[in-house]
């Protein structure tokens, strides 16, 4: 049986079958949530349940929006303590992180709230005479939202807010390794009173993402798709919204460079490239994973790094002793991030901190003197393993922050505002940070990558031009001249 239920139309339902799955805890194997396993066709009736509801939903005045998503951020609020108990037990994270993510999610909420007057248009001038012409922004539809595990409460809650505060309604799909954490997102939208239909969550097995992803595309009632996760799976459920022609907004895999200017001033790089290499053990979209460090002061930079990690406690999150590295999310990051390091050190780099795990307690780990011959240059580690790429001047810098497949998250850290600040200018990224950390998110900012970390961008009024239709739509006002 399983522990928890997903909501569709209202009412809690297991899957056909009461079919389940386990989430295991990644450090000692317990089972943290026993969850339904949907089917496609259990997947077909929350599209269903969405689109009834729609018709209802979409015809809502703002502020009755307002309200409801104001009372789903106080709710959300109200279940930090059992936020901070599922995400340690589910992903390994710290109590801190959850708590973190509950406090930028229900910003978020609230953002959503706030936005629900500004989903707006505007008249623009007609050269037909007695026309009065509108560009009208209205909702979509059915919109349907994938959210991973690794910033659980924020990305569960960035996949349906904004949605819904233009007068959509959604589906979350919860993720397989956090289905607890993102059915109290869910719990927190029905405890503010969201009408039946409007909000739904489904749960599947692994191995069944495929079907039930595609089975939601494909559904007519779904008009608008959000997915954050890996580009491997983006470019997968870019080819199915492709195949439906169903617009998509991806927020992928990064590779987050800082660069580190030899006028920079090193307590704050190294303060800021801790936060931003370590936080949630490296894994978050925007997490610092290149630290390109212009080689005047790369000694005195490395040193002070290197001492500020290996002091970085690690542990069992779910202990009353505060971590700032928990566990990681499985076994597989640990095999990957061992891989990089083995290749990266065969290959001439030094290892300067941390090592190899044996488990998913990860120290904090910073390789040296990184060439683009080795794959960590290059490939995400999503763990706390972390490469320093030594340059010589501003030029090689900004090749050296280009020089990859993504472009999520960047920083620039340097004394010299102005010189700072063309380096940003020239990096290829979605965001950039001048002295402060590529780990840096607002709700009411625009949110989102390009080049290989994806397309679309969240937050702020931002998000409205993303989950609403933009429509023409005149009115004669006097009698029309017509050619024949
Ligand atoms: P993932 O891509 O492995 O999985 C995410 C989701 O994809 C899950 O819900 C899963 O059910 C679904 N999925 C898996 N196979 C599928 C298929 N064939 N068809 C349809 N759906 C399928 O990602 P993850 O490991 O959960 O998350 C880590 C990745 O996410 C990292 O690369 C990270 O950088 C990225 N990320 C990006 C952002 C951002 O805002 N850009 C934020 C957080 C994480």
């Amino acid at each position: 049986m399983s522990d928890l239920s997903m909501l569709i139309n209202g009412l809690k339902v297991t899957a056909e079958r009461n079919a389940t799955f386990e989430r295991r805890n990644p450090l000692d194997g317990t089972v943290a949530t026993r969850a339904p396993a949907c089917s496609p066709a259990d997947a077909v009736m929350a599209v269903e349940a969405a689109a009834e509801a729609f018709k209802t939903w979409s015809d809502t005045g703002p502020n009755e929006r307002r309200m409801l998503l104001l009372k789903a951020a106080d709710a959300l609020e109200a279940k930090t303590p059992a936020f901070v108990e599922a995400v340690p037990a589910e992903t390994g994270a710290t109590g801190m992180w959850a708590g973190f993510n509950v406090m930028l999610a229900a910003g978020m909420i609230r953002e959503a709230a706030a936005l629900t007057t500004q989903v707006a248009g505007e008249v623009i001038p007609s050269d037909v005479p007695g026309s009065l012409a509108m560009g009208v922004r209205v909702p979509a539809g059915v919109v349907l939202g994938i959210a991973p595990w690794n910033a659980p409460v924020i990305l569960g809650v960035r996949a349906i807010a904004t949605p819904l505060a233009c007068g959509n309604t959604v589906i979350l799909k919860g993720s397989e390794n956090c289905p607890r954490t993102h059915a109290l997102i869910i719990e927190a939208f029905a405890d503010a009173g969201f009408p039946p239909g409007v909000v739904n969550y489904i749960t599947n097995a692994p191995a069944d993402a495929g079907a039930v992803v595609e089975a939601m595309v494909a559904h007519p009632a779904v008009r608008r798709v959000n997915f954050t996760g890996s580009t491997r799976v983006g470019k997968l459920i870019a080819m199915t919204c492709a195949r439906h022609l169903k617009p998509v907004v991806l927020e992928l895999g990064g590779k987050a460079p800082m660069v580190v200017l030899d006028d920079a001033d090193l307590d704050d790089a190294v303060n800021g490239a801790a936060f931003g290499c370590f936080a949630n053990s490296g894994q978050i979209c925007m997490s610092t994973e290149r630290l390109i460090v212009d080689q005047r002061i790369a000694d005195a930079f490395v040193k002070k790094f290197a001492d500020k990690a290996k002091n970085l406690p690690l542990g069992d999150p779910r202990k009353p002793e505060p971590v700032v590295l928990g566990s990681v999310i499985g076994m597989s990051t640990v095999e990957h991030c061992n891989a990089l390091i083995d290749d990266a050190i065969a290959k001439g780099a030094k290892l300067v901190c941390g090592e190899k795990a044996t488990t998913t307690l990860m120290p904090a780990t910073v390789l040296d003197h990184v060439t683009p011959a080795m794959r960590i240059y290059r490939e995400e580690t999503f763990g706390p393993v972390k490469c320093i790429v030594r340059v010589n001047g501003v030029e090689e810098a900004v090749a050296c922050a280009n020089d990859n497949e993504y472009g999520l998250s960047a920083s620039v850290f340097g004394r010299d505002l102005a010189r700072a600040f063309r380096v940003a200018r020239r990096i290829d990224s979605g965001i950039c940070h001048v002295n402060g950390p590529t780990v840096h998110d607002e709700a009411q900012m625009p949110f989102g990558g390009v080049k290989g970390s994806g397309f679309g961008r969240f937050g702020g009024k931002a998000g409205i031009a993303e989950f609403t239709e933009l429509r023409w739509i005149t009115m004669q006002t006097t009698p029309r001249q017509y050619p024949f």
